[in-house]
């Protein structure tokens, strides 16, 4: 396909055709060599042994620890059930304060387990939590952080551990989007007391569902594997309450399909974005979420935040994205605090955080991945520089729509 260019009035919400004649998703997913795959699962089948500590797994856990720099992998059925049993085996109780700008995950892992997620807000500029409110935020009841790498860029990570060790609480990282990063030329998955990878479908690598937790800490690990299988320290013998976070061989094999290809998954979503870079960093009214090029970056995901000074909302971008056939997302829309249960129990929230209301009505997430193309990337870019160089018009006339619908009704 070539990439298409359209007047204001050709605009899809205005009646003109998509651009796309199929839906463009945000988190198409990442598929490696689909005939090392297939032989990988013929080799399951043939060894007939399809989870519990198997082959596959054993060495999906030994990569993906040698790759962040760790000394213990556990694997597990998903990243939130990684999260669950991670806050177990780490002790959490009482509170523990998480970023709202995240995916509301990481505030049900805690609240599934009676723990009350104390939401702190973020540093506008890094989209991540801002240290000095963390502490401001620490009560006799807070038993640790949990901090997200939101969109694979480091939290703050040394002055978190600096207030972990001074107030004595234990300190994980949501690493769901960060895998393959790094901080100082470490890589994520290594800081605090563990990190939690996951690999579900839509995540830079992806075992169809899945996660990990990763930590230096071999009691800690000896404990998440122990949690992970209902207890079970030996044939018949159950010494703790566990549960089934168990991975399968199969979501093993795809794993290490997907590491045998994570060179070119890197550089295609970099091509990717740094083509979005190009025809968007000079674009007035936006700004795209910058990756530190001295790092190891994921490159994963296309962030565009509208500054105020547009007419047009994000949300009517969205919209005009939509209508195009190109699935943009609003992450993380309305932020976790205005999401059930947090919404009834803490409806003040809201008020703490300013920053992550801003966001969450600001951000949207564009296609990229291995299952975009550069010309439907071209295409992306000219519809939002004509909806932002447009915006006055657009907005009055989207307005002028909705009132129209109104009175059709
Ligand atoms: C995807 C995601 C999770 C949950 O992982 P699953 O594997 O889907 O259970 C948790 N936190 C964040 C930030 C995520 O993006």
């Amino acid at each position: 396909m070539v990439a298409v260019h359209k007047t204001v009035d050709e605009l899809a919400i205005f009646g003109g055709a998509p651009v796309f004649d199929e839906k463009l998703h945000v988190g198409r997913p990442n598929v490696g060599d689909r005939d090392r795959l297939l032989q990988r699962i013929n080799d399951i089948l043939d060894r007939r042994w399809l989870t519990n500590d198997g082959v596959y797994i054993r060495e999906f856990e030994a990569r993906v620890a040698r790759l962040a720099g760790v000394r213990h992998c556990v694997a597990m059925c998903n990243g939130t059930v990684a999260l669950e049993i991670a806050i177990r085996a780490l002790g959490l109780a009482g509170e523990v304060i998480v970023p709202s700008f995240t995916f509301v995950a990481t505030a049900h892992a805690l609240q599934w387990q009676d723990i009350t997620p104390v939401f702190c807000d973020i540093d506008p500029e890094t989209h991540n939590l801002d240290p000095g409110l963390v502490e401001q935020a620490i009560t006799p009841r807070t038993t640790g952080i949990l901090g997200v790498h939101v969109w694979g860029r480091p939290c703050a990570v040394e002055p978190l551990e600096r207030i972990a060790r001074r107030y004595r609480l234990k300190l994980l990282f949501d690493a769901a989007h960060a895998f393959a990063c790094s901080h100082h030329g470490q890589m994520l998955g290594s800081f605090g007391n563990a990190e939690v990878y996951s690999f579900h479908a839509t995540k830079f690598l992806n075992t169809f569902e899945g996660g990990a937790v990763v930590t230096n800490d071999s009691n800690l690990a000896a404990r998440l594997r122990l949690m992970r299988n209902f207890g079970f320290a030996g044939y018949d013998q159950v010494i703790d309450l566990g549960t089934n976070g168990k991975m399968n061989e199969i979501a093993a094999a795809m794993g290490l399909t997907g590491l045998d290809s994570l060179d070119e998954f890197i550089a295609v979503n970099r091509r990717h974005w740094e083509q979005y870079w190009r025809e968007l960093a000079d674009l007035d009214g936006v700004t795209l979420a910058a990756y530190d090029p001295a790092e190891k970056n994921n490159y994963q995901y296309v962030i565009l935040e509208l500054e105020d000074t547009l007419a047009i909302s994000r949300d009517e971008l969205v919209s005009i994205l939509h209508a195009e056939n190109v699935m943009a997302r609003r992450y993380f829309y309305p932020g976790c605090h205005r999401m059930e249960p947090y919404r009834s129990r803490y409806p003040q929230a809201g008020r703490h955080l300013p920053h992550t209301e801003a966001l969450t009505r600001a951000v949207v997430s564009l296609p990229t991945g291995t299952g975009v193309e550069a010309d439907a990337i071209a295409s992306i870019c000219h519809l939002v520089r004509l909806a932002v160089r447009h915006h006055q018009e657009i907005h009055q006339r989207l307005k002028r729509q909705r009132g129209q619908a109104a009175l059709a009704l």
